[in-house]
């Protein structure tokens, strides 16, 4: 058995930030990932991220706009810290090499993002997940810190409810490890692929919140689930907001502006929630094309659009077949981000001890209904950065825990179980009718018919799988093993959000109920937590905290 004080599950920006945290405790700290870390998905991010760094910006009117964004479900005192502590770690990341585009006067330049009352997000042209990224990697390098690169996690190791280290499979050999630390930090992304058009990379299945909720750690409010206004009509690839935050319209097959109707002083920088309401509505009314309405970014200019959004345009020619700087393109809503996730506190904390989570697999909650663009890769940095510190504090005071033998057993025995079955059904087959299922029933708009439809078709495919089989027996890079574990995350993921939905009778946020159109704020105004009963999810409530922004209507 190998020993670490810290491990880190997960090589995204939250990961990574926590590891270089950890690292300057001066201990053993490793991550482990089920893919390259520069391949991680917050690579993909583009648009950009939010501090108040503008001489008449101040962090308050950023919380400000968090909290309202959030339709006043995200908790308040948290939303504060992360605002408060944005302008230093922007600035960190500057002195660490990060290649913010920049203003005439050389100053970082900051670009309107949709929600926010100034434009607050910096950004490195439309590539600034990559750069956050390959810096944060870098700094891991510099740090010494050891990586398990190209190894799954398969379970979270809790006695006592208290957790004691990981095992996990090297994808390179089948091996199946034990690895015992003294903390754990989840920071394992976001499960958009629970969704048929999705924004996310393939990797993102929720392995995180799947591990979190076996290990007996609640999660939070998974039924807000933030559908990107702009994703590409054929693929779902995204634009980012920064093409609107540019200037970028859009328009309906009328040739109207139509968010003038539903946000007439926002326009287009309405919250995402209620652009991607706008578009849908515009859609199923008849005044869509082909499912989609359009971006255009003509007026903007050759210049300008090859300046600030490179990608967009080449993602625009590449996969759809459109130069945006001729043609407007066609988009739709499709899902991005996960609001909910694995409960913690500011500082990282689950219900679990020695069990820790940051980034967009952890629920803070920063973002409350609906996260503001920009404002996800600084949770990753601020809450990675206090998960680090956080966890080596606890590290640092504890004792190596005992490994309890029969875990190892327990994770070779449900491996086994998958890869020794004769027969039975592909998981690609139950995955993408989950996706199908979600999307049509679970997505912009909801209603309790097509919940209960979801739920009853899901109740079906959970069945499927109990019996699900693989082709491939080998033990090296099996891929089909990998996918199908993956699959069982998915299935896990998507009761939760389905039940949270079903149970909340209001809309709020991302999360739109047709029979009951409006926020409740009397019965409503909770957080929904899920936790593992048996083979059931057990739904409670918990409290919102609210400081000093009395819940008010919100428009834009
Ligand atoms: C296309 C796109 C564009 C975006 N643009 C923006 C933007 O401009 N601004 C913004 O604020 N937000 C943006 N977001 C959201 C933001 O990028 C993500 O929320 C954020 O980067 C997540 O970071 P993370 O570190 O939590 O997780 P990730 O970067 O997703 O990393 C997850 C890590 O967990 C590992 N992992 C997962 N499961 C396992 C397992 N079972 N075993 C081992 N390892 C595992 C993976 O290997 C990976 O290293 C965007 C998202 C997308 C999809």
């Amino acid at each position: 058995m190998v020993t670490h004080d810290v491990i880190i599950i997960g090589a995204g920006l939250a990961g990574m930030r926590a590891a270089v945290e950890a690292a300057r405790h001066g201990l053993n700290v490793v991550i482990v990932s089920k893919v390259h870390p520069v391949r991680s998905h917050s690579v993909a991010a583009q648009g950009g991220i939010n501090a108040a760094i503008g001489e008449d910006d101040s962090w308050k009117s950023h919380a400000f706009d968090t909290v309202k964004g959030s339709d006043y479900l995200g908790d308040q005192d948290a939303i504060e810290i992360m605002c408060e502590e944005a302008p230093k770690d922007i600035l960190e990341l500057d002195s660490m090499g990060a290649i913010f585009s920049r203003g005439e006067d050389g100053r970082i330049a900051q670009r309107p993002f949709g929600g926010a009352g100034f434009p607050r997000t910096c950004f490195a042209a439309d590539r600034t997940g990559h750069a956050l990224l390959h810096v944060l990697y870098e700094q891991v390098i510099k740090h010494g810190i050891g990586i398990y690169e190209e190894w799954f996690v398969l379970s979270i190791v809790v006695e006592d409810n208290e957790c004691r280290g990981i095992i996990a499979m090297n994808i390179h050999t089948g091996q199946i490890h034990r690895l015992q630390a003294k903390s754990v930090i989840l920071a394992a992304g976001g499960y958009g692929r629970v969704y048929k058009n999705s924004t996310n990379a393939l990797i993102n299945t929720g392995d995180g919140m799947k591990l979190a909720l076996d290990a007996g750690a609640p999660l939070m409010d998974m039924e807000f689930v933030q559908f990107h206004p702009t994703t590409l009509k054929t693929t779902g690839i995204l634009v980012t907001e920064g093409a609107r935050g540019e200037g970028g319209y859009l328009i309906n097959s009328l040739g109207e502006r139509f968010m003038s109707k539903y946000a007439p002083n926002a326009l287009e920088l309405a919250s995402r929630d209620v652009v991607s309401r706008a578009e849908q509505k515009e859609i199923e009314e008849g005044r869509g094309m082909d499912g989609c309405v359009l971006l255009d970014l003509r007026h903007l200019g050759r210049g300008k659009i090859d300046e600030r959004l490179p990608q967009i345009r080449s993602l625009a020619v590449d996969f759809e077949g459109v130069d945006p700087v001729k043609e407007p393109i066609p988009i739709k809503p499709g899902a991005h981000y996960s609001m909910g996730g694995i409960k913690t506190d500011i500082d990282g904390m689950t219900e679990v001890e020695g069990l820790f989570a940051a980034g967009e697999c952890a629920c803070v909650s920063v973002h409350g209904a609906n996260r503001l663009g920009g404002n996800s890769l600084l949770e990753a940095i601020v809450c990675g950065r206090r998960a680090g510190h956080t966890a080596s504090v606890y590290a640092v005071e504890s004792k190596l825990p005992v490994f309890p033998d029969r875990a190892l057993k327990e994770a070779a025995h449900s491996v086994s179980v998958i890869m020794n079955r004769a027969t039975g059904e592909r998981a690609s087959k139950i995955r993408d009718e989950l996706a199908e299922t979600m999307i049509k029933n679970v997505g912009v708009f909801r209603t309790k018919e097509r919940l209960t439809t979801a739920l009853d078709k899901l109740k079906e495919l959970r069945r499927r799988y109990k019996s699900v089989y693989i082709e491939d027996k080998s033990d090296v890079f099996n891929t089909e093993l990998i996918e199908t574990i993956e699959l069982g995350s998915l299935l896990a993921i998507a009761e939760c959000i389905i039940k949270g939905a079903m149970n909340r009778t209001e809309s709020r946020g991302a999360h739109y109920r047709l029979d009951f159109p409006e926020r409740d704020d009397t019965n409503w105004l909770k957080h929904t937590m899920f936790c593992k009963d048996g083979d059931e999810i057990k739904i409670d409530y918990k409290d919102v905290v609210v400081t000093k922004y009395k819940p008010m209507e919100r428009k834009y």
